[in-house]
């Protein structure tokens, strides 16, 4: 070239940083063009194992970096980031379902996945149930020919009960079932996906593990992203090749924030998870409580079922359900009370939330209690603030229930 303009001196620039320069922090890669050598490796066949570095829309390797981090997270081989926990769960919906095909749906299923199986994959042809997942005899009994996907949530979505997931899982090894769990609560810490109870059932565990990195991995409430893991070559193929037909793109600064958050996971965990035992145990003994919903706390829904798969861990979230006297008006009087409190959605970041629910058109089976036994419930989602401040906000904001 001889000298070049000055915008092609600065598009073709030739100082490049020297090879093996490190650092902690993995390097941001951004890409929609990724460039070639020359025509011969342009022409080059792509590589069927899901990493590709020819155009910027399946990652980069900064992508790569973070899914292959996610997976030793999962304690998986394989794993695909999405744009949003919801995008993980379209993605392995669409994976693996085709029209004729019925899914099967915990009844506390996070509302997204009931919103996209009730409608876009109804109008798909593909068929769906409801069960129980405290309830295995039931369970094993809808499992028919038709059935190729089940989806597990542990816990389950606001009511928290935490699934007979041994049970479950052995159910759909038995028939040969493929299933899928919703792990954004376990978030790959409280529990192994894969094998679930290493002690008494070696080996047993689910076939793919769908988490929204929204939040835990995440942990700072900015940035919206999800995966799925598994440890079986042939399923991540699918899953690579519906994610290549979906479009599926990540921001590279939304991946930088999550490569930023992961390494405090554990700790923000350890954290959120003590200071939500803690409160939700006060909240337990609170007269205005009738219940209070916490797979760790004896006597919640599924608490057995947590012990025998948990690690210890039982995350950031508790639902308490009032007393019935106490109606929809003066629940939501006592969550305008909070201070320390956030009223929004999602989890896991540094300020609490908390979040009332009506859960009359979100469950198909009842609920975990009678009308004779409580009302209203409210979600709470615990951050990093200082539990006396949470616990001192909450007491003060128990007398909006009975004020006027
Ligand atoms: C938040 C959440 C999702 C969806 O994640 P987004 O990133 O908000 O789309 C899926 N499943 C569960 C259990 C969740 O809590």
């Amino acid at each position: 070239m001889s000298k070049p303009g000055p915008s092609t001196a600065l598009i073709h620039h030739p100082f490049r940083a020297p090879d093996g320069w490190d650092a902690v922090p993995v390097p941001v890669h951004k890409a929609s063009t990724v460039l070639f050598k020359n025509t011969a490796e342009l022409h080059q066949p792509r590589l069927g194992d899901g990493i590709s570095y020819r155009y910027g829309l399946p990652g980069t390797p900064t992508t790569y970096t973070l899914a292959a981090r996610i997976a030793t997270l999962e304690h998986a081989e394989h794993c695909v980031l999405t744009p949003s926990g919801l995008s993980a769960i379209t993605l392995t919906s669409l994976a693996f379902l085709v029209p004729g095909d019925e899914v099967l749906l915990p009844d506390n299923v996070y509302g997204q996945n009931r919103h996209l199986t009730t409608g876009l994959l109804s109008r798909l042809g593909i068929t769906h149930r409801f069960y129980d997942p405290l309830d295995v005899p039931a369970f094993e009994a809808m499992l028919s020919e038709r059935t190729k996907l089940v989806w597990l949530e542990a816990a389950g979505s606001i009511t928290l009960e935490f699934p007979d997931l041994i049970g479950l899982l052995k159910a759909c090894r038995a028939r040969g079932v493929l299933s899928a769990l919703d792990n954004t609560w376990g978030a790959g810490l409280a529990f192994n996906a894969f094998d679930i109870a290493p002690g008494h059932e070696p080996g047993l565990g689910a076939d793919l593990s769908m988490q929204a990195l929204t939040k835990y991995a995440s942990g700072g409430a900015d940035v919206l992203m999800g995966a799925v893991c598994t440890r079986d070559a042939a399923l991540n193929r699918q899953l690579v090749a519906m994610h290549e037909y979906l479009g599926y793109g990540l921001g590279q600064n939304d991946v930088e924030l999550v490569l930023r958050g992961l390494p405090s996971i554990a700790l923000r965990y350890r954290a959120q998870d003590a200071a939500a035992r803690d409160l939700a145990a006060w909240m337990a003994g609170r007269p205005e409580v009738a219940r209070v919903l916490h797979p760790a706390l004896p006597g919640a829904p599924g608490h057995a079922h947590w012990a025998r798969v948990s690690r210890g861990g039982a995350g950031a979230l508790f639902s308490a359900v009032f007393k019935p006297e106490f109606g929809a008006r003066r629940v939501d009087a006592f969550v305008d009370a909070l201070a320390c409190f956030g009223i929004g959605y999602s989890w896991a970041g540094p300020m609490s939330l908390a979040v009332p629910y009506d859960l009359s058109r979100s469950r198909s089976l009842g609920l975990p209690w009678t009308p004779q036994e409580g009302g209203t419930l409210v979600r709470f989602a615990i951050g990093l603030e200082d539990v006396e401040d949470l616990r001192a906000d909450l007491a003060q904001a128990l007398q909006a229930l009975t004020g006027d």
